[in-house]
């Protein structure tokens, strides 16, 4: 394929909204990143153009079986008007493994960050500055054959679009009520959970209904065999400070890599912090919280970065974690890796 970038500015610019009005996935910026597929020339046409809807027959196969993966990640502007993007090669890494498991082409990941870098440049107005906000970025592949066959499609398209979103904490970080589900189970080892595919985020809407009706903000999800061990809460990998050591669950083919785990990992580490990834069951926590050990919890993902968890209502039990407040070490790992992703906070790992 040629390297090519083909740029068409918009016209006319749109007006951007007030860093207090931004939510999150509403507003999207002027310009958005495409690309096609075809086995005969591979990816084909990069191009920038104005974001605009795309017009696709309703027998295209994005509509009927589900074949897509996604990535998130956001830009920030530091304090010297750089624009800062926090580990993109870990997502189009991660992109290339949804796209082997759902028999989507390979891209190529460094070309692919070469065009992020320069749709987020010519949209860098749209980087809010305000402090916890940033611009998110969403590249998605979806596939365009018109076919109803249940069948790898013959033609894709890549895009990125870019959303400026808000603060994820307006109030100050603050923990949050977590329902260990059940019932529902979000993947299985051999499914498609260490994907970032749609259909796992579909399955999960129903237990997430649930949960928000009975009061809580998201469910903790526990594997799909034994409904005994944890995986992970919401969209969120999590981690237990448990007496000390710092355990959050091995990927075990269900679990989504996440790149905000990765890095939380890598800072325990470097602090000489006890960590451990591996098998941990509910009970194991109940056990821990039974004993007073059970220090902190929170989850970790790109949009919130660290979401502490001030209750998790198990067995028809509530458990409190530190009198429902922020943990030092989740307020320490949060200020850390935050200042690193806006440029105030030396960056020992070049991300
Ligand atoms: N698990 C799931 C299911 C997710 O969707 C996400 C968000 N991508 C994460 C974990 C966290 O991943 P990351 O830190 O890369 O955002």
């Amino acid at each position: 394929m040629t390297n090519k970038i083909n740029i068409t500015l918009s016209a006319t610019k749109k007006e951007k909204p007030n860093a207090d009005q931004l939510e999150f996935g509403r507003t999207f910026t002027d310009h958005m990143f495409i690309m096609d597929y075809s086995a005969a020339k591979g990816w084909y046409d990069p191009r920038i153009v104005p974001y605009e809807p795309i017009s696709l027959s309703p027998s295209t196969m994005v509509f009927h079986y589900g074949q897509t993966v996604f990535e998130g990640l956001k830009a920030y502007r530091s304090s010297e008007d750089k624009v800062l993007l926090f580990r993109p090669d870990k997502n189009m890494h991660r992109l290339n493994l949804s796209n082997d498991r759902l028999c989507i082409p390979q891209i190529d990941e460094e070309f692919v960050i070469e065009a992020l870098k320069e749709l987020v440049s010519i949209d860098k107005e749209w980087i809010p500055t305000a402090e916890g906000t940033s611009l998110y970025i969403r590249p998605f592949i979806i596939p365009t054959e018109y076919y109803l066959g249940v069948a790898p499609s013959k033609y894709y398209r890549f895009m990125i679009i870019l959303s400026p979103v808000g603060s994820y904490y307006k109030e100050g970080i603050h923990p949050v009520k977590i329902f260990v589900e059940n019932q529902y189970v979000r993947a299985v080892d051999g499914g498609t959970g260490k994907a970032k595919t749609g259909g796992n985020y579909a399955s999960s809407l129903k237990a997430q209904e649930e949960a928000e009706k009975r009061g809580y903000s998201q469910v903790l999800w526990l594997d799909g065999v034994e409904k005994k061990y944890i995986e992970e809460v919401g969209s969120m990998n999590i981690f237990f400070k448990i007496n000390g050591e710092v355990i959050t669950p091995s990927l075990n083919g269900s679990i989504l890599e996440g790149v905000t785990r990765n890095s939380i990992l890598h800072l325990l580490k470097h602090w000489n912090v006890p960590v451990s990834e591996r098998k941990l069951s509910m009970e194991d926590v109940y056990n821990a919280y039974k004993e007073g050990l059970l220090e902190e919890a929170f989850g970790t993902g790109t949009a919130a970065v660290i979401s502490p968890i001030g209750e998790l209502f198990y067995n028809e039990e509530n458990i409190v974690l530190n009198n429902g407040e922020t943990g030092e070490l989740t307020k320490k790992l949060y200020d850390t890796l935050t200042g690193i992703q806006t440029g105030n906070h030396e960056d020992v790992f070049n991300w």
